[in-house]
């Protein structure tokens, strides 16, 4: 290993790291392996909880946002309201030789050249002529395809013994939220607006996953529903972060053929209306921080805006947040989506449950309502028989339209009864509101948890004197504290274990570590990443002191014992910096 690795080298390493250190590695290996599935050990599903704790007090902690946790299997309906059941799908094509399946929109970009845009735009048709005129051929085996069609990403089981009880595993887990909006919405004493935080597994069927922990089939999703009224967003949070830059891909400029970023700050973003929901370009500005916080520095991150065919069913505009990884390229690590009151509705629609909230004006409104009365003098002699039934669908209909109708045509059709002026008398009182009833409109943030963790690891890989050194940030470090006696004789290594035991104590997450060389000691934990190392040594025995060392720069500081769980707290709050470790007291 040199500062000359080659990158093919230098991604193979990090995957041999990964797999012999226990963060990951592709899961059923000894049945040969399941492409989509990855395993984490015990310093991966650390670091995958770190990062996912960092989640939680971005949200959770700082936002008063709820947390909740909702099943992986839902029965059909759920999905078929929602709308996946009818657009959770891709283009396949299969090789007519070795059965082999790939998704479509990625063979074009791979051989055809296209972009993202241009791939998901083309219909089955055009992707069948699009594969012919480039000659695309299988990958593996060089055979022909077949016609592409479409798969039905989601997994599909039924619930219990009954083959009509279909169900599905979520794809997302913002379903898990909408569902149970009544209820949450009690919970946040009737107010908005509100959030609601759901990290779990989601399961997408993906056709031909082949990156790693970039495309799993089951992965660790992150979904934040934001749920706000559209017409006063209250958006309190504004001002922390108006001044904060993104850097935007806009649809308007993937449609000229250019990556060009347009750099603006919250605020201006929202004032061009390029960002449409004031709460959007909040969690855009925090997703941003996040990332900055795990390691990519902000030049290494974009937000790319989707263009209407490639946006998801229910979005009114979305909003990519993409990393750019050396093994991968330019990488979605979280999606931004205004899902306005489209899940909601659809909720209401298919379970007949009323979803709307009532809100009350801070001062009551006084409005004009239109008041159509049916002149039964004039409907009994037209509709005879009927006439009754008549007066009674005209007070229930609906006055607007009726008025407008009359306007324009001079009558109104209320089903099959042909409505005309004399037969209603129009008129308009003054009514006071006390409040509104409505859908609340919902933002999502939505991060996939495996992806940071890739992100995050790749980032915290580099190489000094040839050995490999994991540089997480200090509060995603699996291993905060490695601790060691130098020798392991002289009573060093009991001296060792107090310390161990007093960190272990106080909540660190410590590693005790005596086997070999000091030297190759710190070797394998700056191989895992342990952000520092406590040395016991022969000054210790003599005046309770311990060395501590930094992992990144390679620094050493002397301090007492009895200081060491107060700075240590502080240092992984981020309060002090490492030289502030050996300070006297
Ligand atoms: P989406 O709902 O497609 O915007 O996905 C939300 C987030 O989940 C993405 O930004 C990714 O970080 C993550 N994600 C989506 N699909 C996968 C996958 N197959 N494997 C791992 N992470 C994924």
């Amino acid at each position: 290993m040199t500062g000359r690795t080659k990158t093919s080298d230098k991604f193979a390493i990090i995957d041999e790291l990964a797999r012999r250190r226990g963060f990951f590695w592709q899961s059923y290996e000894m049945y040969g392996g399941v492409s989509g599935f990855a395993t984490y050990g015990p310093l991966g599903a650390k670091l995958k909880q770190n990062i996912e704790n960092k989640l939680r007090e971005l949200f959770v902690s700082k936002l008063g946002i709820l947390e909740i946790e909702s099943p992986i299997i839902a029965p059909s309906k759920v999905f078929e309201a929602s709308g996946h059941v009818d657009h959770f799908k891709e283009a396949m094509v299969e090789c007519l030789k070795c059965k082999k399946r790939f998704r479509a929109d990625h063979l074009l970009r791979e051989f055809a050249k296209m972009t993202e845009a241009e791939a998901e735009k083309l219909s089955l048709k055009e992707m069948k002529v699009t594969i012919k005129k480039h000659n695309i051929k299988c990958p593996e085996c060089g055979g022909a395809f077949s016609e592409p069609k479409l798969f039905l990403t989601m997994f599909k089981t039924t619930i219990g013994p009954y083959s009509g009880a279909v169900g599905y595993g979520r794809p997302e887990a913002a379903q898990g939220i909408f569902v149970e909006f009544r209820r949450l919405y009690e919970m946040a004493r009737e107010k908005l607006p509100f959030g609601v935080l759901q990290i779990g597994h989601a399961l997408r069927n993906e056709i031909s996953p082949r990156q790693g922990l970039i495309r799993l089939r089951e992965f660790t999703i992150v979904d934040l529903e934001f749920f706000f009224d559209p017409e006063e967003p209250d958006c309190f949070l504004l001002k922390d972060v108006e001044n904060e830059k993104l850097r935007l891909l806009l649809a308007e400029t993937k449609l000229r053929d250019s990556e060009e970023i347009t750099e603006v700050t919250v605020k201006e973003a929202l004032k061009r209306g390029l960002i449409k929901a004031e709460w959007q370009a909040v969690f855009m500005a925090y997703a941003k921080k996040l990332l900055t916080d795990l390691g990519v520095p902000a030049e290494k991150q974009r937000f790319i805006e989707k263009l209407p065919w490639e946006r998801a069913h229910y979005s009114l505009q979305s909003f990519d947040q993409e990393v750019y990884v050396e093994r991968w390229g330019w990488v979605e690590v979280s999606g931004h989506a205004y899902r306005t009151d489209y899940d909601l509705k659809q909720h209401m629609k298919f379970s007949g449950e009323d979803l709307q909230v009532y809100k009350e004006y801070t001062k009551p409104v006084e409005k004009e309502q239109l008041v159509i009365k049916p002149v039964m003098a004039k409907i009994g002699p037209t509709f005879k028989a009927e006439a009754a039934k008549v007066g009674e669908m005209l007070s229930k209909a609906e006055p607007e339209k009726i008025e407008a109708s009359l306007k324009k045509n001079k009558y109104y059709m209320l089903g099959k009864y042909k409505i005309l002026p004399e037969h209603v008398m129009i008129t308009r009182q003054k009514v006071v509101e006390r409040g509104k009833r409505f859908i609340p409109h919902v933002v999502e943030p939505s991060f996939g948890s495996d992806r940071l963790v890739y992100v995050a690891l790749e980032y915290a890989y580099h190489v000094k004197d040839d050995r490999a050194v994991l540089s997480f940030p200090r509060d995603i470090a699996p291993i905060q504290v490695g601790v060691y006696p130098l020798v392991s004789k002289d009573g060093l290594p009991q001296k060792a274990l107090e310390v161990y035991n007093m960190l272990l104590d106080e909540g660190f997450a410590v590693e005790y570590d005596e086997a070999g060389s000091i030297g190759r000691r710190y070797a394998r934990a700056d191989e895992i990443g342990a952000a520092l190392g406590v040395t016991v040594d022969y000054e210790t025995l003599k005046n309770d002191t311990v060395t501590i060392r930094d992992r990144d720069s390679w620094k050493q500081v002397r301090t007492k014992i009895e200081n060491l769980p107060e700075l240590l707290h502080k240092y992984f709050k981020k309060k002090i910096n490492f030289e502030d470790l050996g300070k006297p007291f």
